[in-house]
This record gives C-alpha cells, sequence and structure tokens, in this order.
C-alpha cells in the first residue's frame, strides 16, 4: 500500500550546521491514504437497528475469514485502489445522513479508520460492520461498531477476538447469524455469560437465509425470553436472494 508518510516534529538546526538534537529520529509515521474498494452504493441498511434506513454502503476488499454461509465472497478479491480522499468524496456525494463501512472485512485496510474519522467529522452517522476477528478498540467513538460473533456453523467461532467484549458501549451492536439449534444455544451462552444486553445497545440474531427457519428462530427467542432483536437480512427479502450491490 503506498502511504503518505509524516513527521512526528521538525529537528532544530544549529548554526554549525548540526542537529542540535542528539536523540534518536522517531519512526515516521505512516498514514494509510489508499484504499481497495469493491464498490460504493446507496440502498436501505438491511442488518441492524438501523434496518430500513437510506445508507451509503462502502463495501472494501478482502477478508481473512471464510464464513461457510457468506454471501460477499465477490468481495473476497478485486476492487479497485483509490485515494481515501476519493473514497470519502464518492461516500458523501450520495448524501445520505448514513454511510456504513462493510467488506470483506473492513478493519483489514489501516486506511478504514481514518475514513471512519472523516466521514463522522463531515456530520454522518458512521456503522461499521466487521466480522469479530478484528481489534475495534482504536476505532474513533463516534461509530457504530455493529460487531459479528460467529457461531460454530459458520466454521469461524474459532476466530472470535472475545477481548472486544470489553469496548462495547451503548453505541454498538452485537450481531449473530445462526445456522441451527446448535448455533442459536452458543450465541444465548454468551450472552449469558458476557451479559451482551447490558455492554451494547442492542443484541441481534437472525437466521442463515436457506438454513434455519425464521420461524423457529423467533420460537426459540421468546421461549427463552432471550434478551435479543430478531431480525432478517432485509435485501433478500426485497431483492433476490442472489442480487449484488444492493
Ligand atoms: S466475515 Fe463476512 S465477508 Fe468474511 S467470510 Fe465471513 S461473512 Fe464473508
Amino acid at each position: 500500500m503506498s502511504a503518505v508518510t509524516k513527521h512526528l516534529r521538525l529537528t532544530p538546526i544549529d548554526s554549525k550546521g548540526e542537529s542540535a538534537d542528539v536523540r534518536p529520529a522517531r519512526r515516521p509515521i505512516r498514514v494509510p491514504d489508499t484504499l481497495v474498494v469493491h464498490e460504493i452504493y446507496v440502498s436501505v441498511q438491511g442488518e441492524s437497528s438501523f434496518v430500513g434506513v437510506p445508507c451509503t454502503f462502502v463495501r472494501l476488499t478482502g477478508c481473512n475469514l471464510r464464513c461457510t454461509w457468506c454471501d460477499t465472497t465477490q468481495a473476497f478479491k478485486g476492487g479497485q485502489r483509490l485515494q481515501r480522499s476519493e473514497v470519502l468524496a464518492r461516500a458523501l456525494s450520495f448524501d445520505t445522513p448514513l454511510v456504513e463501512l462493510t467488506g470483506g472485512e473492513p478493519l483489514l485496510q489501516p486506511g478504514a479508520l481514518p475514513l471512519m474519522k472523516e466521514l463522522a467529522d463531515a456530520g454522518r452517522t458512521v456503522l461499521l460492520e466487521t466480522s469479530g476477528e478484528r481489534d475495534i478498540s482504536a476505532i474513533d467513538p463516534r461509530v457504530h461498531r455493529i460487531v459479528d460473533l460467529k457461531a460454530p456453523a459458520s466454521g469461524e467461532s474459532h476466530r472470535v477476538l472475545w477481548s472486544n467484549i470489553e469496548h462495547l458501549g451503548p453505541r454498538d451492536e452485537v450481531k449473530f447469524v445462526l445456522a441451527d439449534r446448535a448455533d442459536y444455544e452458543w450465541a444465548r451462552a454468551a450472552i449469558e455469560r458476557h451479559e451482551l444486553h447490558e455492554r451494547a445497545g442492542h443484541v441481534l440474531v437472525s437466521p442463515v437465509f436457506g438454513r434455519l427457519e425464521p420461524r423457529d428462530l423467533v420460537a426459540w427467542v421468546l421461549e427463552d425470553k432471550l434478551p435479543v432483536r430478531f431480525q432478517l437480512q432485509l435485501h433478500k427479502v426485497v431483492w433476490s436472494p442472489e442480487t449484488q450491490g444492493v
């Protein structure tokens, strides 16, 4: 990745042309100025407490997980490397109050952090969808972090970064996508053990499309009085399940 290099401070030079500061120079800060972008588009938010609200999506390329039921495999590769300033301008050009960074896994690209800050500086409500495998602690506190906790049927539950739970706050949302009863019981245990409904603003559960009957998941939630919000992947109801870029 190309990068702009900035130095923390200038070192004064004395009359003999020598540096007045004998301490070793600090390493330059590398400010990531490009991002690899799969697509930028406007739609309605589909999987959070913001469901149904018009939203600009910035989908970044690349993911280090391989969930068995992943529906965005097209974002694993390809995309276009753009200057961060151009990504920002394109995202703002859709003029929606809500902007979401998604993927793939957006946090694999260091430029995602300054981009989220710049979007918030521009007055946007910023959402981040992340797999729950990357550290979320350095994200701008104005960002609503939607953190997946990958259940066993995803094949990636061993990748959950449980230390992220310490960083959750009322602005954040935890999301479980569940494929079967075993996944549900795993999620229920995690919610109870970590009191996720006390830490995060919302705990979301949804069925894997075509794998778990929505009515079964609703019945289990009601039976257990689980403190969660049930949801469906809205774009699969509005459009066909295979439609991309919506
Ligand atoms: S984390 Fe998301 S993008 Fe990556 S494999 Fe899993 S579902 Fe797909």
